[in-house]
């Protein structure tokens, strides 16, 4: 419970709704007790008629002093008029009644279920702004269905607390402080009879309410084994394919649709036990409270009226769907003090980036050093990069290659902050990067990443995707930059084509000139390249690193490649092996010292020429 505790600020900053929900719970519970006694009086009423002795006997118990004064008074009305307008005027009422209830039932659902879903949209903007902050290392060590679940089921777990389960408590409590005041006012013996089997009724259903609960988590879990199964089988349908694997995906898939199948078969068992179960407490109250009402009555009529025993049976009819909502608030709040826990562990994890107190500007295009840095990844202990120093000129253009493994992912990873770095320091016109606005450096350096990510959307937003506002002209230029653009144009539908499942699916080489050219239309003052022109043939490449030229004047250049050209001169190549670096200097220099640089420049000649 103390986990559901941090949700009481949002009931304060709803406070006014809350209040007034609680409100109209009242008063509609108010409307609606009043029509038992209602009833109770008309019942009374005929009996007065057919039977002139019994009434004669009761003397005035027919306008009994412990209804409410609100049904007091219209008694004393009706009192004074014909049996026939007393009948209609009965039946006019109990449905003005039912009508007024009604409305403030509406209004209090009007307002509490509105606050729950207030509260759930407040909650998924926490958490996803929480996301955000979070540093790689996070996303790396958490899976994305993980994730998922978390913003998405826990927060609905957790409203359901905030919304139903505050609601029905309340609603029970009002109903049974009413009915149990005007039923002990009438009669106490007949309370205690009445009343007797809803505990157990209560207590069966918090019980059915566990089990079903655990069930239900179990069949989540095979749902969701049933969905990444599902899911995997259609993304890599190709390789499922190639590999004449059908079978046994089809195989796998079966196996755990039959497991769900049996749970669920067997969570709907135990749910059917339900609403007999309270079938069945509504007919053995019922009957004992007309049982004893009765008993009593004959005994001696001036006890209490037989309209009463009516009275009575319709407080039970009141009462049973509220006591039967115990079971299932105490088993939801459980599930969401569970989930609020979750989310409450989430939101304290704190980014292993640590933001600045007074974050620093400096100019970007000026040097830069990485001044003897060692980086371990966290989760895996493997040291990428290892006592690594790096001056890098205003307006440098750098190339950075080396084996795979051997390192240079991370040094882009590490100039954009994604990491801190162990030991020594990365420095920004003298300013630590720890120092600096992190949002300030990261949308000043354009960065495309080796692993392409385009979102499900059109090329146009993908290309503009770190702008605020793009014009279609910049997005033509960036596109032509990376030599992309003739390819989208022979799109039917140009720049305004869907990329992903539901449009067209782009080549490797296509995907890395898009992610290029959203790097492009950025205005910055670095940019980085991951060797973002793997997936393209040597001709291409050298036709996007000839329009860059012009674009990167006055800019610093990072490119990480796995090959050498001649097209673009290079202030200084760095040669990276086991996060150290074995040979640097100009393509002229390199070549001369014969290592493993003119070696590689040596192979792709060959490889050149060999075509
Ligand atoms: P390169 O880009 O030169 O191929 P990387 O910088 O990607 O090399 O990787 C350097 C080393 O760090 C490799 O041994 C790799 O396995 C490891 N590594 C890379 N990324 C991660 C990561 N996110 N978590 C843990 N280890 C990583
Ligand atoms: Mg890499």
């Amino acid at each position: 419970m103390k986990y559901l505790s941090s949700l009481n600020h949002f009931f304060w900053k709803y406070r006014l709704r809350l209040l007034l929900g609680i409100i109209f719970i009242v008063l509609s519970n108010y409307f609606r007790i009043l029509s038992p006694q209602l009833t109770g009086y008309v019942v009374n009423t005929i009996v007065q008629k057919v039977d002139v002795a019994i009434a004669a006997k009761a003397g005035n118990s027919f306008r009994p002093k412990e209804y409410d004064f609100f049904v007091y008074k219209i008694i004393t009305v009706l009192d004074s008029k014909s049996f026939g307008e007393r009948f209609f005027w009965s039946a006019m009422l109990l449905i003005i009644l039912a009508v007024i209830s009604g409305v403030f039932m509406f209004l209090m659902r009007q307002t509490i279920i509105v606050m729950s879903r207030l509260i759930e949209y407040d909650q998924k903007n926490q958490i996803f702004t929480h996301y955000q902050q979070l540093d790689t290392n996070f996303y790396k060590t958490h899976s994305t269905g993980d994730l998922m679940n978390r913003i998405s089921e826990d927060v609905s777990r957790v409203r359901m607390y905030v919304g139903p389960a505050i609601m029905y408590f309340i609603n029970l409590a009002t109903v049974l402080g009413f009915s149990i005041f005007f039923m002990l006012k009438a009669s106490p013996r007949l309370t205690i009879v009445a009343l007797s089997p809803l505990p157990i009724l209560a207590i069966t259903i918090y019980l059915v309410n566990t089990i079903i609960h655990k069930k239900s988590q179990h069949i989540q879990a095979l749902l969701s084994d049933l969905t990444t199964n599902a899911q995997e089988s259609y993304s890599g349908i190709r390789v499922i394919k190639s590999f004449v694997q059908e079978k046994a995906m089809l195989g796998f898939f079966t196996q755990n649709s039959e497991a769900y199948k049996k749970n669920a078969l067997s969570l709907a068992k135990t749910e059917a036990i339900y609403f007999p179960s309270m079938a069945l407490m509504i007919g053995i109250s019922t009957l004992i409270t007309i049982m004893v009402g009765a008993i009593d009555v004959l005994k001696d009529p001036t006890h209490h009226s037989v309209g009463t025993i009516a009275e009575f049976v319709m407080y039970i009819q009141l009462l049973i769907f509220p006591v039967s909502a115990i079971g299932w608030t105490a088993s939801m709040t459980q599930r969401a003090a569970a989930s609020q826990k979750r989310i409450n562990e989430f939101l304290q994890t704190p980014s292993c980036i640590l933001l600045p107190g007074n974050p620093l500007q400096p100019a970007l295009n000026k040097k830069i050093i990485l001044e003897n840095i060692d980086f371990t990844y966290p989760h895996t202990g493997i040291n990428a990069i290892k006592n690594f120093y790096l001056e890098i000129n205003p307006g440098a253009k750098i190339a950075i290659i080396g084996k795979t493994g051997s390192g240079k992912s991370t040094i882009a990873q590490l100039l954009l902050r994604m990491y801190d770095v162990d030991k020594g320091v990365i420095l920004y016109d003298g300013v630590p990067i720890t120092q600096i606005d992190l949002t300030y450096l990261r949308s000043n350096i354009s960065y495309v990443p080796q692993d392409v990510f385009l979102f499900s959307e059109t090329i146009e937003k993908n290309i503009a995707f770190g702008l605020v506002k793009a014009p279609t002209t910049a997005v033509k230029k960036a596109a032509e930059q990376a030599n992309v653009a003739t390819e989208i144009e022979s799109f039917p539908y140009g720049y305004k084509t869907m990329i992903g499942e539901r449009g067209v699916t782009l080549s490797g080489g296509q995907k890395q000139r898009i992610s290029i050219a959203r790097a492009l239309i950025k205005n910055p003052s670095i940019v980085i390249f991951d060797d973002c022109l793997s997936a393209v043939d040597a001709r291409t490449e050298k036709t996007v690193l000839n329009n860059l030229n012009l674009y990167l004047e006055n800019k610093t250049a990072i490119i990480i490649t796995h090959r050498i050209f001649s097209l673009l001169d290079f202030d200084n190549i760095i040669v990276l092996d086991d996060g150290k670096i074995v040979e640097q200097g100009k393509h002229a220099t390199l070549i001369k010292e014969k290592g493993y640089y003119a070696e590689m420049y040596n192979r792709q000649q060959q490889q050149e020429q060999s075509l």
